[in-house]
């Protein structure tokens, strides 16, 4: 999958003034470069799935998304660019496809659509045979893409991480990236996960069960920020966002990399950190994401 190149990945700091010079440095990993659709930690999460099913011979990846999911986006293109066929099964009835559907569909992605009462039972392997019956040797990625795979895939991460950042911080939707990373981290780097949902420290668990010996500690979740809930946001938030692409020249999403951003400075302006503490914030991607919520003038 040559379009889809690590090689694009850079980290880049924040201008100082914007957060007031309190820490010695905070940075950000650019894994929205390394594509533009399959954007992000999603490529990370997806490409040993992908490498599984193609050495084990199965011919579609099955998954499962809302209609602004980024992994589903990320699945189409790289299920299509892997020479895989792929089937999304959609989260609740749509009168029109939204524009990441609409991506989905041009890579390939035959699109099944559930009632959100169907799509909780995303793990009964018996459902999704069924529902897929027509379609060649399927293989399932759950939701998110969290699995052993994904999880492991997320910590190959750890490649572009230097050891000289104390604190790492990330987004947080599934838990997955943040495990992964978790687990291929130094023990002594703190991991910070933001969540852009409300009560989202249920997280914990998911988390707690999916890291190595010797990693169990050393890492939280923050969800003070979720603005009202996944998926929303008020014009606070989109100012944020807008103030922040204008002055460090690096877009953010809505959805999930917008509330760490500013959780973190947030955090950073109450004195959370030292001063000589260095941060890498990790922008996860989602920018396509923007595009399904038109109307709002996102200033890129
Ligand atoms: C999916 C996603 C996340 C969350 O990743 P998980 O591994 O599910 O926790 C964070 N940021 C962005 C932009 C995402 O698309």
């Amino acid at each position: 999958m040559d379009t889809i190149n690590d090689s694009l990945v850079k980290i880049e700091p924040l201008q100082p003034g914007w957060y007031n010079s309190q820490v010695a440095a905070l940075d950000m990993l650019r894994l929205d470069l390394v594509h533009p659709i399959v954007s992000g930690n999603k490529w990370y999460k997806l490409r040993l799935n992908i490498k599984y099913a193609q050495d084990h011979n199965f011919r579609t990846i099955v998954t499962f998304g809302g209609g602004y999911s980024n992994h589903l986006i990320a699945t189409a293109y790289a299920a299509n660019k892997a020479g895989l066929g792929s089937v999304g099964v959609v989260r609740g009835k749509y009168d029109k496809l939204t524009p990441t559907l609409i991506t989905c569909q041009q890579e390939g992605m035959q699109l099944i659509f559930v009632t959100k009462e169907d799509y909780n039972r995303k793990e009964d392997k018996e459902w999704i045979n069924e529902l897929a019956y027509h379609f060649d040797e399927i293989f399932i990625i759950p939701e998110g893409g969290a699995n052993e795979p994904g999880r492991k895939g997320a910590g190959l991460i750890n490649r572009f991480i230097k050891e000289a950042y104390t604190h790492i911080a990330v987004s947080v939707g599934s838990g997955t990236t943040l495990a992964g990373l978790r687990n291929s981290l130094p023990a002594n780097q703190h991991l910070m996960g933001f969540v852009p949902m409300k009560q989202g420290t249920y997280l914990n668990s998911y988390i707690a069960t999916h890291l190595s010996p010797g990693k169990e500690g050393n890492w939280q979740l923050f969800d003070d920020w979720h603005f009202g809930g996944f998926g929303k946001w008020n014009t606070e938030l989109i100012t944020f966002m807008n103030d922040f692409s204008a002055t460090n020249k690096i877009p953010l999403d809505i959805i999930y990399t917008s509330k760490m951003m500013y959780g973190l400075r947030e955090l950073i302006a109450n004195g959370h950190f030292a001063p000589t503490d260095k941060i890498l914030a990790i922008h996860t991607g989602g920018l396509q994401g923007n595009d399904g919520v038109g109307g709002l003038n996102f200033n890129q």
